[in-house]
């Protein structure tokens, strides 16, 4: 049943306040303002696109009509912004404002650093901060675990966070609440690594939200492919669904790749020849500072890798 579009005139409408983007969905969106009131707003025309964590400027309504209880008039600039594509819009934003992105990797399925090196790229096009959390550490075995820790400890070199957890036994979620504090923050990675499981294990309160939402409405649950924004204690917002725990490396262009590896970046000027493949290239920079072993060299493999599929695509 889709419902029609409330037009309150002024003076059914009060002042102008500012709320968070929980969920949008067609021309509605629910909203949590700052006194954490759920109200499900008409977004106004004039308002532009809207997604969910967008931080909106809304007129609350005196009366609800048709369960909706106010307007969205505007909304505010985006710090960040999650996309993906799209068939028919080629490039579809999913969320706004999100603060860090968790990268979830495991043992099993087995720990791929070029896959971390992938969402790590991505991450650092789009300027949100990556935390590399490597979940069912109660996995970690004699085979796997040599080279597991070597890579943790070169991704803590180069400066990214790394929480190391388990799901599972409970271990290490204190260290993600606190790392969420004063944060938007999303869950990315493949299939199979724990998603499901640390979002359920660090949510608690997520219901409460959605019944909040369709108690106060009496418009009941909407579809759980729209991302959602899920309060948490300390300030902290997680926003999930399964668009965006898809979201990976697309559309970007070689030269990005080379800047989104972090390391990389004193060293790209410094070859010799400005489109140095850094491969074979005489005076390859980046070939030089792996052979002093300032580099790592399997980074600069996953980097031709990427390279490598993205050329192919
Ligand atoms: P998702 O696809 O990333 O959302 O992964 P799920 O949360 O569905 O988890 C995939 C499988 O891994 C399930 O069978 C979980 O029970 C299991 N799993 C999740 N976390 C852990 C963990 O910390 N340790 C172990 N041993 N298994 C886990
Ligand atoms: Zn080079």
């Amino acid at each position: 049943e889709t419902k029609q579009s409330v037009e309150w005139a002024n003076d059914q409408l009060g002042s102008m306040q500012n709320a968070i983007v929980i969920s949008r969905f067609g021309q509605h969106a629910d909203i949590e303002t700052d006194q954490g009131e759920i109200l499900r707003c008409n977004i106004r025309r004039t308002a532009g696109s809207l997604v969910t964590g967008d931080i909106v400027a809304f007129r609350p309504a005196a009366e609800s009509e048709q369960g909706l209880q106010g307007v969205i008039e505007a909304v505010e600039e985006r710090r960040s912004l999650l996309t993906r594509p799209d068939v028919y819009d080629g490039i579809k934003p999913v969320a706004a404002n999100i603060d860090q992105i968790f990268v979830v990797t495991s043992p099993l399925p087995a720990f791929s650093a070029q896959i971390i090196d992938r969402y790590l790229v991505a991450c650092e096009d789009i300027a949100i901060r990556p935390v590399i959390v490597m979940n069912k550490a109660d996995l970690i075995d004699e085979v796997n675990e040599d080279y597991i820790q070597n890579r943790l400890a070169l991704y803590r070199d180069i400066g990214y966070q790394v929480a190391v957890v388990s799901a599972k036994e409970q271990h290490g979620l204190d260290q993600l609440t606190d790392l969420m504090a004063n944060n938007v923050s999303v869950f990315v990675g493949q299939s199979g690594v724990g998603k499901s499981s640390l979002v359920n294990a660090i949510l608690p309160q997520a219901s409460i939200v959605t019944g909040d939402v369709s108690h106060n409405s009496g418009l009941g649950q909407h579809t759980t492919t729209v991302a959602r924004l899920h309060r948490l204690p300390n300030h902290a917002a997680l926003i999930d669904s399964p668009g965006i725990r898809e979201f990976g490396l697309w559309h970007i262009e070689p030269e990005r790749v080379t800047w989104g590896f972090r390391e990389f970046r004193p060293y790209i000027g410094g070859c010799k020849f400005r489109d140095c493949k850094h491969r074979t290239d005489p005076g390859c920079a980046l070939q030089a500072a792996v052979a002093e072993q300032k580099l790592d060299a399997e980074r600069l493999q996953n980097y031709h890798r990427i390279i490598d599929s993205l050329e192919q695509a």
